[in-house]
Parts: structure tokens; sequence; C-alpha cells
């Protein structure tokens, strides 16, 4: 692998990608988006999967037969950046749903957890490892439970819950192996830190 410039290949088939390229190439990777099956040809040495629609993405996956390769390289060690959408697609465990999708990450999601009324909003919390980073949340998940070998990342301040959750604080970053997993969209803040560790985790 060059380390100066990673292979990073940014899943294209539905939601916020483009703001994922632009970020990684400022950054100095060579960003790819994948598509279709024959993009996996390519050097890949990270991969990012964007939030959107968990639902639509994970049909798209499969319909293109992406999913299988997908997984398996996933499985294999290659280091993952997943935000909302995304992380919901690693998951182990979507919470009230019947069926997963990728499920390489020790972990339960639930959808769109904040509710309708803080379905968007924005904060600034600690990171592990970073530090300070704001976080954007669109109709975001949470993890409402990680298996002991995950490490948090991540909380949110207990303000940030619907009611039911009100007085609990909600995992929304986690790192398992090579994957990191995000409730919130790192790419629509100027704040490049999540991606310059993400690179970080490529190039060890
Ligand atoms: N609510 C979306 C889902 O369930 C995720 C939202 C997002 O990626 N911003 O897939």
């Amino acid at each position: 692998m060059n380390i100066d410039k990673p292979q990073i290949g940014v899943l294209a088939v539905q939601g916020a990608f483009i703001e994922h390229e632009r970020i990684l190439q400022a950054l100095g990777a060579d960003v790819f988006e994948i598509r279709q099956l024959r993009d996996l040809n390519r050097t890949i040495d990270g991969l990012v999967l964007p939030g959107g629609e968990s639902t639509v993405q994970g049909k798209l996956l499969r319909d293109l037969g992406l999913f299988e390769p997908l997984r398996a390289k996933i499985q294999a060690g290659l280091p993952v950046l997943a935000t909302c959408a995304g992380a919901i697609l690693l998951a182990e465990k979507i919470a009230g749903e019947r069926d997963a999708h990728f499920a390489t990450l020790p972990a339960i999601i639930r959808r769109n957890a904040y509710g309708r009324q803080l379905g968007s909003f924005f904060t600034e919390n600690e990171v592990a490892h970073i530090g300070k980073v704001p976080q954007t949340f669109i109709r975001a998940p949470f993890f409402e439970s990680v298996n002991d070998d995950v490490e948090i990342l991540s909380r949110t301040a207990s303000t940030n819950g619907n009611s039911d959750n009100a007085n609990t604080e909600q995992i929304v970053a986690v790192k398992y192996r090579n994957q990191i997993a995000l409730s919130f969209h790192p790419e629509l803040n100027s704040d490049t830190s999540i991606h310059r560790y993400f690179l970080d985790l490529v190039a060890a």
C-alpha cells in the first residue's frame, strides 16, 4: 500500500457521499466512488459508508451485487468509516427490526432514535483520541448497547435524547477493530479531525 496516497472507496449508491469525498481529497487521499461491482477491482485501502437511508442503501447494495464482496472486505479487516445510515449497515442488530445488513459490528443500533422533535440537531462532544468534535445529527440512530470489545468513542449529553431517553447518555461513536461507526455526520462541518483519525487507521 502507498501510505502517502491512500486509496479510499466511498460507497456512492445513495446519500451524502460527495462531502466525504471532498474532505478526504483535501486531506490527500485518492478517492473513488463505489457504484457497481467493477469498482471493486481497484486497490482499496479504506471504505466510507455515508449517511442517507439505510433501507435504500441495503437494497441497492444487494441489487448491485456489492453486498457480499463489501461484507467480505470489511470482515477481512478493511478500515471503514461509517456515518449514520452507514453505521446502521454495520450493526449486528437493528432494534425493533428483524433483519440486519453487514452485521460486522457487535452492537445494537436504533434507527431514528431521537424521535421527531429532535430529528436534527447540532452539538459538540468529546471523541476519544480526538477531542471536541462538532456533531450534526440528522434523523440519527444511536447505539443502544455494544459488546464489551467495542470501544465507545463518544456519547451525547443527556439533554439531547427524547423523553424516553432523557436521563441517559447515548453512544454516538464507536470503534471495533477496523470499523469506526458514527451516529452523526462529520462531513457536514469544516472540522476534519474524524477523517484524519480514519486515515490514521488506514495508514496503521
Ligand atoms: N434515518 C436514516 C436511516 O434510518 C439515517 C439518517 C442519516 O443517515 N442521516 O437510515
